[in-house]
């Protein structure tokens, strides 16, 4: 699976497998039921045709800025790739994207 390209084009979205899902179900909370609630939400990501593409574009934000699951990744599985230096961390200033500004383009 490669990703198509500039990660910041977001067009890929339309393909999503969650495109029509909650989007409450990629924002686990804390504790048991968050985890089973992440495995559910990364299981649909495994099935995603953009599954690469959302990953890119979460790796362009610090994973502080953009909690939540993307492209079958958690916030800390993102933080463990930029601190083993899988990727490099995105220099951008820091700003939390939430639910509530996610359906614009939080660039
Ligand atoms: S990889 Fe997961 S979060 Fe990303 S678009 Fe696909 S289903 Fe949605």
């Amino acid at each position: 699976m490669e990703a198509m390209g500039n990660p910041l084009d977001m067009r890929w979205r339309e393909q999503a497998a969650c495109a029509d899902i909650d989007v409450n179900l990629f924002f686990p909370p804390p504790g048991q039921e968050g985890r089973s609630q992440a495995r559910l939400a990364i299981k649909l990501c495994d099935s995603c045709p953009v599954k690469a593409d959302c990953l890119a574009y979460a790796l362009t934000f610090d994973h502080r800025s953009l909690p939540g699951i993307w492209g079958g990744t958690t916030e800390h599985q993102r933080f463990k790739m930029f601190r083993d230096g899988v990727v490099e961390k995105p220099t951008r200033p820091y700003r939390r994207i939430t639910t509530t500004n996610l359906r614009g383009n939080p660039t």
